[in-house]
């Protein structure tokens, strides 16, 4: 490799401002609207209902206090099962354990990496008395909302939908948001669109959104004094950085159109090695590319070892590993990331219920992927370079 490192580092994916943000926030500041009440809250929450297409949203401090209260509003308890998606961030289903769940885990197929409908069928036969399920769209791709959905009305189950990796995305026309009864998005400063945390609970259903609203402000009661009936969280958003996010959201699209421009570029300059790109259906999909990932031919594997801190991996000629692919990004100043490690080989998680098909997909993935650097201000020519840094792990 001829290349110098990056002078300036290239991201996996950093916040991309555009100016009215500020205006936004200045506003927020000059009016004096500073605390968890005002305008920018009262717009985004109407923005994003207009633009997922459901009847209520609830700005909240981020996307993991809104996927804590739709595991409550789904009616999660102490020693309730519920089915998780395996193959995400911990984020996805720690809720579940705050309020006393225990997550079950679904592992993934391999068409778009989520949620396997097969394995979801087959754990409903194990675990009958189920009664939630929460899945994540990993990497802004859709899951498979038909055969999930038709599962979970058959054996009575509600869908808590994880998009917070996948605002804008759609299935079958849908917006992804949309799918559960109860919905979470992210505002968390590397997602498409970002307030530099923040998140929402988005639903249809009236009494829903009234509770969340309440629970997110220290369920006061209508009284004179601070009048308390049920348990409070402090999870609401603030004003001004609602503001932020209001900046943002005109972009969303803008975004989305870099992030695919990103993944195209990488699935042509991959196009002569044992590599595929992160999949997904293109015939009723089209998600919002958040991370274009990378998966390497079994017979491209080189031997990688990785206890539970560390990984080595022993070179072979004409193979690599996500290590070694990794270790050179960094070295070249770019940054990547291992695919999420798989919540059943988490030690935390690792004495819980894991329902595959037949092979573990989701540790197979971890092994094989990674995810690469996927900023929406990498210019084509760094990302030319980032390919070739790739190609060189091959030779
Ligand atoms: C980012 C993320 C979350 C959590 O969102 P925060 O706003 O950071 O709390 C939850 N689930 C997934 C899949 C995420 O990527």
């Amino acid at each position: 490799m001829h290349y110098e490192p990056f002078l300036k580092k290239v991201w996996l994916s950093s916040p991309t401002m555009h100016g009215e943000e500020m205006e936004y926030v200045k506003e927020a500041y000059e009016t004096n609207w500073m605390s968890t009440i005002g305008q920018n809250i009262n717009e985004i929450e109407r923005l994003m209902c207009e633009k997922i297409g459901c009847r209520y949203a609830v700005a909240l401090s981020c996307g993991t206090s809104a996927l804590h209260l739709a595991v409550k509003l789904a009616g999660v308890q102490r020693g309730s099962a519920v089915f998780c998606s395996d193959l995400t961030f911990a984020a996805t289903l720690n809720p579940v354990v705050y309020e006393g769940g225990v997550p079950i885990f679904i592992d993934s197929e391999y068409g778009t990496w989520n949620m396997d409908p097969t394995a979801l069928e087959k754990a409903f036969g194990l675990f009958p008395q189920t009664k939630v399920i929460v899945i994540a769209n990993l990497y802004g791709t859709p899951s498979k909302f038909d055969e999930i959905c038709e599962i979970a009305k058959r054996h009575g189950a509600t869908i808590v939908e994880d998009a917070a990796e996948s605002l804008g995305a759609t299935y079958k026309g849908i917006q992804t948001g949309k799918f559960g009864r109860y919905n979470a998005i992210s505002f968390n400063g590397n997602k498409i669109i970002t307030g530099s945390s923040g998140g929402m609970l988005l639903t249809d259903d009236p009494a829903s959104a009234e509770k969340a609203r309440k629970w997110s402000t220290q369920s006061r009661e209508n009284a004179p004094w601070y009048q308390h009936e049920e348990l409070g969280y402090n999870y609401r958003m603030s004003n001004v950085i609602a503001g932020v996010i209001r900046g943002q959201i005109p972009h969303l699209e803008e975004h989305i159109c870099a992030k695919k421009a990103i993944y195209e570029r990488y699935r042509k300059g991959f196009s002569d090695l044992p590599i595929t790109m992160n999949p997904y259906d293109a015939s009723c999909m089209e998600p919002n590319f958040w991370l274009s990932c990378m998966l390497i031919d079994r017979d491209a594997m080189c031997s990688q070892i990785r206890s539970d801190k560390k990984a080595t991996y022993v070179k072979e000629k004409g193979k690599t590993c996500p290590t070694e692919i990794l270790e050179k990004l960094a070295s070249y100043n770019a940054e990547g990331r291992p695919i999420w490690k798989p919540m059943h080989m988490q030690p935390i998680y690792r004495d819980h219920a894991f329902v595959k098909v037949s092979e573990d997909v989701g540790a197979d993935i971890f092994a094989r992927g990674l995810c690469l650097p996927s900023d929406n201000k990498m210019t084509p020519q760094e990302q030319d370079i980032v390919i070739e840094i790739v190609k060189s792990c091959f030779e």
